[in-house]
């Protein structure tokens, strides 16, 4: 693995499902306004990171 990968969060895309943070905790968390940010970005593997990523209802999370 060469170069760590970020991920973020589109707060205006972002409906506060809380799917993130629940699979991938360490990662992700709700902020004071419903919705996820980024706790720790390379809290949890990129495979978790990447579940989160692809079971956000409303795709608001990606690499970069
Ligand atoms: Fe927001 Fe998507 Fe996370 Fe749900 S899974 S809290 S919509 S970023």
């Amino acid at each position: 693995m060469d170069s760590e990968r970020i991920p973020t969060v589109n707060k205006e895309a972002c409906i506060g499902c809380g799917l993130c943070n629940t699979i991938a905790e360490n990662t992700f968390e709700l902020g004071y306004d419903g919705k996820a940010e980024v706790r720790d970005p390379s809290g949890d593997t990129e495979e978790k990171i990447q579940e989160a990523i692809d079971s956000c209802p409303v795709n608001a999370i990606s690499w970069g």
